[in-house]
């Protein structure tokens, strides 16, 4: 375990809501149970019934955690939520993702915009030495935006063009999830773009 642990690794596919820190999860569940907004059976809905900085939060522990695996180069995906009840569109709600992932201080977070091609960072150390002889593990981090096959194409053009207007700022394209049997906006979204 200890090899693997200390071996640099590449993580293509984690969900942001999927890798919620064990004790952040029960935390929240356990305030939301306590307003009487969820119960236990109900702990995945923990995310879509939290605020702006809950986000930020979860984000920040999420990178900590994977950079503490000896994660060098992490590619989360979320799906952007809207929740009237906390005022968050789902542009807040990836402006809040993007904070928590700029905000950890444990290790140094690069950002890669989509202009970059992911074959240069091999080139850059996962590690940076400093002249002090201290070094800082570092980690680069992409982020997709999810559409659920349920949504309806409006909301999915939504999702495609707000991906568009912040790749500059570490969002590199698109994740499609759900169930695959569900909804028909892929066809109406070939059209639309087309
Ligand atoms: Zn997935």
């Amino acid at each position: 375990m200890e090899w693997w642990m200390s071996m640099p690794k590449v993580e293509l596919h984690a969900h942001l809501n999927g890798s919620i820190r064990g004790s952040t999860l029960l935390e929240l569940a356990r305030a939301l149970w306590d307003k009487g907004l969820i119960d236990f059976s109900q702990v995945e809905h923990v995310i879509l019934k939290n605020d702006h900085m809950t986000v930020t939060r979860i984000a920040n522990e999420v990178v900590e955690d994977f950079a503490s695996e000896k994660v060098v180069y992490l590619e989360l995906r979320t799906t952007p939520k809207k929740n009237d009840s906390q005022g968050m569109s789902k542009r807040s709600y990836v402006e809040a993702v993007l904070e928590g992932i700029r905000s950890v201080s444990s290790v140094d977070v690069a950002l890669i915009p989509y202009t970059e091609d992911p074959r240069n960072l091999l080139e850059s150390p996962a590690t940076n030495d400093k002249c002090d002889g201290n070094s800082r593990k570092k980690i680069f981090v992409r982020l997709l935006l999810s559409a659920d096959r349920r949504e309806t194409t409006e909301a999915t053009m939504e999702t495609v063009k707000l991906a568009l207007e912040m790749r500059h700022l570490g969002v590199v394209g698109i994740d499609l999830s759900g169930n695959p049997k569900v909804g028909k906006w892929y066809v109406n979204l070939s059209r639309t773009l087309a």
